[in-house]
């Protein structure tokens, strides 16, 4: 085995199952986290641990950390890919899923950035890539609650950054437009959801998800003096 461990959190579907192909034909041996075991088991990769985790639970995310470096060595990236989007206003959005974002969004991709960071900084290397949006940067109709975790990403990422650059670890903020993955059908609104595909339509599509995964191997790929601090991409034809 020549490439070291890398973990990806939400890899069961979308951009997280096409950075965990990716990642896989590159070599890597891989720590696979989701909710639904099958549907990473089914990716069927080589040298791949797949372990059904949610990641809003802590010790577990840190027991699936140490029993996939037991077997692979050390952990020299995470993806926190792992995250949810349920649009809808303030006034009546159900406030459980305000909750399930806040812990899944934000929560997850801290307790994945612990459960390697300490071995990172001993060894003075290592990659955290944490997956936020264009909603960390911009405000969208209907994403109150959304981009309040998603600029939280790009906010906890940045002040990481900070704090470990000068220890050579890097920290990568991945700032999407709209993708073709399932993130939409978690909406509870069929009205919201219906305006969504129509404004992903008239922009001419979304991102496949393999350009995003591309973009993650492009940052995690660069030299280890060199950070890829953020990249920000989306359909040419999303205007906003
Ligand atoms: P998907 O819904 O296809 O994938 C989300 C992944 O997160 C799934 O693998 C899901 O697996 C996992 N997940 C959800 N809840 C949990 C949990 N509690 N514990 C562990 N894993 C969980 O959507 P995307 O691929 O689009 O989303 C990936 C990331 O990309 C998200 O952070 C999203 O916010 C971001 N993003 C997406 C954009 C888009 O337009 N699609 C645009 C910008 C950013 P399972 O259900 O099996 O647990």
């Amino acid at each position: 085995m020549t490439k070291p461990l890398v973990v990806v959190t939400g890899a069961s579907s979308g951009i997280g199952a096409a950075t965990a192909r990716l990642l896989s034909a590159q070599g890597h041996p891989l720590l696979l986290l989701a909710r639904r075991l099958e549907r990473l088991e089914a990716l069927d990769l080589p040298l791949t641990l797949c372990r059904k985790v949610d990641v809003t639970d802590r010790p577990r995310v840190e027991e699936a950390v140490r029993e996939a470096e037991e077997r692979f060595g050390p952990t020299d990236a995470i993806v926190n890919n792992a995250g949810a989007m349920l649009l809808g206003r303030v006034a009546d959005q159900p406030v459980e899923e305000w909750d399930r974002m806040i812990d899944l969004n934000i929560k997850g991709v801290l307790y994945g950035t612990r459960a390697v960071l300490p071995g990172m900084l001993g060894r003075r290397a290592g990659t955290i890539i944490n997956v936020s949006s264009i909603a960390g940067r911009k405000t969208f109709p209907n994403h109150a609650a959304y981009v309040a975790t998603k600029f939280a990403v790009h906010a906890l990422s940045e002040n990481l950054r900070e704090e470990v650059a000068a220890s050579g670890v890097r920290v990568v903020t991945i700032a999407p437009g709209a993708v073709e993955t399932e993130l939409l059908s978690h909406t509870s609104s069929e009205e919201i959801k219906s305006d969504y595909q129509a404004w992903k339509e008239s922009a001419g599509g979304a991102l496949d998800p393999q350009v995003v995964a591309e973009a993650i191997l492009y940052a995690y790929r660069q030299p280890p003096n060199v950070t890829v601090r953020e990249i920000v991409l989306a359909a040419t034809g999303q205007e906003g």
